[in-house]
């Protein structure tokens, strides 16, 4: 039997330790002009991207729920795989958005009480309306809409001690309330994703960080039904020496490792002025060598000096990643 001409061979050398690694990219753009969106999705399927991260407002499905699911289909359509991002459900969450909680204003009673029985914009975890409304919306957008899974992008960590009704009622020992927020927002996480695998035992549980808040990978990183811990090493918007994305992702890829969940490290691809943007490849290459198993970034999001360089240089950067669907090419190509 001839072997044929066109057998692969492999072009690109993996980084030791690094092999497979996947690439996320957050898009954070309306669904409304089908073409555009799917030029978009091609360009960052060219990448050699595996999924994006859509961002939904809670208002978002009312309106507009067939650009939704035309948009969502598209992506799949272009080979990636769909992340839906919660954003500021409840005020409790990150999005690109700065609009408040609908949820929040107009169940005002939700909101998280502190020790001198002022209220603040977020609702409290422990209420049981709140999260049966919370794990109703996941279920309904598992059920209706292509996903492949569900992000939770910079949880409010525990600064505020609640004094709420609720959670004086499920923790008598007001000395106590303290620690009780961190368990029950750990708890209340662990609950988030186990809701996600409930509706689809194939959907896939992320949870992003800020680097302040790494300290918590440790307890969630615990939970079972949780697949990624990322991190969002924005060295730039936090006023940190560039240095410190090594620092920060050596830290989070390490301990994630060791529960056997999946890192997922976020270069900071926005908010960029010119001295920024020469920091960009410095940035991705100390994100590199903590060996994550996702890099992440944005598809021109937001505020950077020159959009369309800043793409460009990611576009760039990304090439170097080595990714399984770009290992084999055929000789005659
Ligand atoms: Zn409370």
């Amino acid at each position: 039997m001839n072997v044929s001409p066109s057998l692969p061979v492999i072009l690109f050398t993996p980084i030791a330790g690094s092999e497979g690694m996947d690439i996320t990219v957050a898009y954070f753009h309306p669904l409304l002009h089908p073409e555009v969106v799917k030029q978009d999705f091609d360009q960052i399927r060219a990448t050699g991207a595996g999924s994006i991260v859509y961002a939904i407002q809670e208002q978002e499905e009312q309106r507009w729920p067939r650009d939704l699911e035309r948009g969502l289909r598209l992506a799949q359509d272009a080979g990636l795989k769909v992340h839906l991002s919660l954003g500021r459900y409840g005020n409790l969450f990150a999005g690109p958005s700065l609009v408040p909680s609908w949820y929040t204003f107009r169940h005002p009673q939700s909101r998280v009480m502190d020790r001198h029985g002022r209220y603040h914009d977020i609702s409290c975890y422990n209420h049981e309306s709140f999260r049966s409304w919370l794990f109703k919306e996941i279920e309904h957008y598992l059920r209706v809409y292509p996903i492949n899974g569900i992000l939770i992008d910079e949880p409010r960590g525990p600064d505020v001690t609640c004094f709420c009704s609720v959670c004086r009622a499920l923790c008598p020992d007001v000395a106590d309330l303290q620690r009780f927020r961190r368990r029950s927002m750990i708890d209340f996480l662990g609950e988030v994703c186990a809701c996600v695998k409930q509706v689809d035992a194939h959907a896939k549980t992320t949870i992003v960080l800020l680097p302040q808040d790494i300290g918590q990978i440790e307890e969630l990183a615990t939970l079972p039904h949780l697949d990624t811990v990322g991190c969002h090493l924005f060295w730039q918007l936090f006023n940190e020496d560039v240095t410190m994305v090594e620092e920060w992702g050596r830290s989070v890829v390490e301990m994630v490792r060791r529960h056997e969940k999946r890192s997922q490290l976020w270069l900071q691809n926005f908010n960029l002025d010119e001295y920024g943007e020469q920091q960009l490849e410095s940035a991705f290459m100390q994100l590199l060598s903590a060996e994550p198993d996702e890099v992440a970034c944005y598809y021109y999001w937001r505020n950077n000096v020159d959009p369309t360089s800043v793409w460009q240089m990611t576009r760039v950067l990304l090439r170097r990643i080595p990714r399984r669907q770009l290992h084999w090419h055929t000789l005659s190509n």
